[in-house]
């Protein structure tokens, strides 16, 4: 009898370790993990500035936010893990029963000062992806290594070969890895660039097309005393605007490990319509998340600015803060007053900033078992695939698709 070919996942964040688990668990196949990264020795680590700013642990890849803006740095997690490894551990919406007790509601005695001001403009405590310890589901891969179940090669992947409509090999910077079937999860930006490089544009549809994530604008709060807390984020406010727009206010203990004298206030539109695209150019990948490109998320952002400026001159921020700036360059919040909507709008254009939720880059290119269409065994279950970009702190979302097509492809691979 011939051997089968491995089951190749390339990638191991949220969705990745936990497809692995499930199919090592619930198959006999072969899985080779290849992830770039890896393993977070800071999952004890309750401020989770401190272990985003680990360089080895996350890195930066170039994007722009709108339609001939300029290029800024968008950063992912790059450990055994993923953006598990490194998040801010909020979980705004509820727990979903697979993370059940993994997940706990914050405490008021987790709260620092900024997030004791949001709580008292009617803001709530969040739940955290934390219980006595990080949740990262990279700790379950480890485990599988140990066992001896699965091999994980560290390394980076560049492209799949495939012939006859299947994939035939995984290439990574070093080697190639001949495989039954791939599963993709190496996130929203790395899976759709795998499957471009790969020459897969004639086969697959929209690769890359549907990028989104959540428009965001930040002020820094330059405080009174100094910072000393065990979380740095851990109540948010939801917002309502025209429509059916949501947002979210959020507040963060200081800007970075090393500034502890600014604190951060951030409103994110969480259910934009405008999305983006992942290419291919004569100067490599590109990534441009065009947000407020329609005009009902213009209009969302703008009165969510509106309802950031109520909150940062609240009485609860005010008795906290030497003052607020709207940017790097300390212009004062009063900068905002008065101004027309197209000024506003500029503004903003000028000033939004990057959070790590990128998703639905591959949600076209995919049926609903998570099968890339027009190849027979290439599949994506990472956050590529979700619809949209969910309306609440998107790694639950994740963990939910990941796991529902990780039951589909135990029933395949049985
Ligand atoms: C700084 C930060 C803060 C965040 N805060 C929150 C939060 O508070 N709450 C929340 O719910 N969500 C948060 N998120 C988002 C959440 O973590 C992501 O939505 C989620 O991790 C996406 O899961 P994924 O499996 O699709 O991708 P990832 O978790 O990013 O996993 C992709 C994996 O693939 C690997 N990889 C990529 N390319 C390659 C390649 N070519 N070869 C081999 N390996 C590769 C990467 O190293 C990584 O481990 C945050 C993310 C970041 C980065």
């Amino acid at each position: 009898m011939t051997k089968r070919l491995p089951i190749v996942v390339v990638g191991s964040g949220t969705a990745g370790s936990l497809v692995v688990s499930q199919l090592a668990a619930n198959t006999s196949r072969e899985i080779i993990l290849i992830e770039v990264g890896q393993v977070s020795p800071y999952d004890d680590q309750s401020r989770f500035m401190n272990t985003l700013e680990q360089a080895d642990f996350s890195s930066c890849v170039s994007t722009t936010l709108t339609d001939g803006g300029d290029p800024m740095s968008y950063r992912q997690g790059q450990a055994l893990g993923g953006g598990s490894a490194v998040n801010g551990m909020l979980l705004t919406g509820d727990a979903p029963v697979a993370v059940e007790g993994l997940t706990r509601m914050a405490e008021l005695s987790d709260c620092g000062q900024m997030s004791k001001a949001l709580l008292d403009n009617d803001g709530r405590l969040s739940r955290l992806w934390w219980n006595a310890g990080r949740w990262n589901p990279g700790r379950a891969v480890q485990h599988l290594v140990e066992e001896g179940r699965i091999t994980v090669v560290h390394d980076h992947v560049t492209y799949i070969d495939h012939s006859k409509k299947r994939a035939t090999a995984v290439h990574t910077a070093s080697r190639a890895f001949e495989c039954e079937s791939v599963v993709l999860t190496a996130g929203a930006l790395s899976t759709p660039e795998i499957l471009l490089r790969s020459g897969l544009t004639r086969l697959v549809p929209a690769i890359g097309e549907g990028l989104q994530n959540h428009p965001t604008i930040s002020f820094t709060v330059k405080l009174a005393q100094k910072a000393t807390v065990q979380f740095d984020t851990c109540v948010v406010k939801d917002i309502a605007m025209s429509g059916d727009s949501v947002g979210l206010i959020t507040t963060f203990e200081r800007v970075g490990m090393n500034d502890e004298e600014n604190a951060l206030l951030s409103v994110s539109l969480m259910n934009p319509s405008s999305r983006g695209a992942v290419w291919i150019s004569d100067s490599g990948v590109q990534c441009d998340f065009n947000m407020l490109a329609t005009k009902r998320d213009r209009v969302a952002m703008r009165e969510a600015v509106n309802q950031l400026i109520d909150v940062a001159i609240s009485k609860p921020i005010q008795s906290l803060a030497t003052s607020v700036f709207i940017d790097d360059e300390g212009t004062p919040l009063s900068h905002l007053s008065n101004m027309t909507n197209d000024e506003l709008d500029a503004w903003i254009d000028g000033n939004l900033t990057l959070v790590s939720h990128a998703t639905s880059s591959c949600s076209q290119s995919v049926d609903s078992n998570g099968k890339v269409i027009g190849v027979e065994n290439i599949y994506i279950a990472d956050a590529s695939v979700l619809s949209s970009v969910p309306t609440v702190t998107p790694a639950s979302e994740v963990v939910v698709e990941s796991l529902r097509i990780a039951h589909i492809l135990v029933q395949e691979f049985a």
